[in-house]
């Protein structure tokens, strides 16, 4: 097997957006107008993740999505090294506008190289101003095609079902321009877990999403630190199916072990053989849990990888307690003079407390994140010191600058 044996596969989608704009009704929309020919009516049971097909230039083209809305979740499994997500949707109700939240999901989809739809919803609502989307969302770099951008817009309705096939139809054009969505089926399959539970009467039960090769009833296979023989597969229609192509979702059952969100898997030779790599991947995790508390990317950390050439951006997540304060100083920020090696990025911003959210993005993107009279909400701090995320506090803009200044100053000298 070589170059030759790839074949396109289907793009893998994730919807985010503002809580309310209409992700989940935008997912239950499109599952079940679009259900893959032939299986119509089959919608017996949900899994994690759903494929849909649909018409473009009189081919037939499959999507799949996932079912897990919001960029929270997107991000806690690219924190674990897992890149689920090939498009991200992005839901923007007309009537609302761009909210909080949207420019946080934007920043999440950015960080992750992420190709970005949009899904101008609640468009037979009163009051819907969809050409005011299209401003505000300009306004942060995502510039609508009908403007001259490369981003599509498309005007949708979750309830009248308006303009979810055009919503399909953007994905998969978004895909063939932006990405090279190959892969080869005819390898052992690999990809990743995307929920997973203890069910009482089947044992562990995992949905992954193949992304590489194909997934056989029978397989000996390894997942997070569970292992065993496949003993059946399910689609999301909940029927058994007996293999599993790339960006296929099913349910797997037959494991030892309930696999984590975003949790690697594989196919290999022999049970024997998948018993040793989980007990290698549980002892290997249990010596990172003894490890914790040392952590993994201070800003320290961060400027001797700068230094060392083996990092050219510093990234940062700032959290502040005004809008004013936030702008204050990101410009700040900008005004210090780097060089020409390195570059200083903020990935996000915002105001309030720092939350698990912004620790799972600094993790996933090592960046650190700088709290400007601000204080960690829930269990922010203790995520931080498990994924070894560096949060720095300050109270005076000019100690937050002086400090990275400093820092940089003499790291360029
Ligand atoms: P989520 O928080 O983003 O998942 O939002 P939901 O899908 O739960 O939707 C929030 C509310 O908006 C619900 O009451 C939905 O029925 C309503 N809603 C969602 N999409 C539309 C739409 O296209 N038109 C109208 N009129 N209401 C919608
Ligand atoms: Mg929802």
């Amino acid at each position: 097997g070589g170059e030759d044996d790839l074949a396109a596969r289907p793009p893998v989608v994730t919807v985010m957006g503002h809580v309310d704009h209409g992700k989940t009704k935008l997912l239950d929309a499109i599952r079940k107008t679009n259900v893959v020919a032939g299986e119509a009516g089959g919608i017996t049971q949900a899994i994690g993740a759903y494929q849909v097909s649909t018409e473009v230039d009189e081919t037939e083209r499959k999507i799949t999505f996932i079912d897990t809305p919001g960029h929270e979740a997107f991000t806690a499994m690219r924190a674990r090294g897992a890149k689920s997500t090939d498009i991200a949707v992005l839901v923007v109700a007309a009537d609302d506008g761009v909210m909080p939240q949207t420019i946080e999901a934007l920043n999440h989809a950015l960080a992750a190289d992420v190709p970005i739809v949009v899904a101008v919803n609640k468009i037979d609502r009163e009051g819907a101003d969809p050409t005011k989307v299209r401003g505000q969302l300009a306004e942060y770099g995502l510039v609508p095609e009908e403007y001259g951008g490369d981003t599509l817009f498309v005007d949708v309705s979750a309830v009248t079902g308006q303009g979810l096939d055009e919503l399909l139809e953007a994905v998969v054009l978004t895909a063939d321009a932006a990405l090279d969505l190959r892969a080869n089926p005819e390898m052992d399959g690999q990809g990743v877990a995307i929920e997973a539970h203890l069910d009482k009467g089947r044992g562990p039960v995992a949905t992954v999403l193949v992304q590489r090769g194909t997934l056989h009833v029978g397989d000996s296979i390894v997942a997070g630190t569970g292992y065993g023989r496949v003993r059946a597969l399910l689609d999301d229609h909940g029927q058994n199916v007996t293999e599993a192509p790339p960006s296929f979702p099913v349910q797997v059952l037959g494991l030892t072990a309930v696999p984590g969100a975003g949790d690697s898997f594989i196919v290999v030779d022999d049970d024997r053989m998948a018993r040793q790599i989980a007990e290698r991947r549980a002892s290997r995790l249990r010596m990172a849990a003894q490890a914790a508390g040392t952590k993994r990317k201070t800003l320290d950390q961060l400027f001797d990888q700068l230094e060392k050439g083996e990092e050219q951006e510093l990234r940062l997540i700032l959290k502040g307690d005004g809008a004013g304060s936030v702008e204050a100083l990101e410009d700040a920020l900008s005004k210090i003079d780097v060089g020409d090696e390195v570059s200083l990025r903020v990935i996000d911003r915002g105001v309030g407390a720092i939350t698990e959210t912004n620790v799972s993005l600094a993790a996933a993107s090592d960046a650190v994140i700088v709290g400007f009279n601000v204080r960690p909400q829930g269990k922010a701090t203790e995520m931080a010191d498990r994924e070894g995320v560096d949060i720095r506090y300050y109270s005076v803009i000019y100690a937050a600058i002086d400090e990275i200044e400093a820092a940089l100053k003499g790291l360029l000298k």
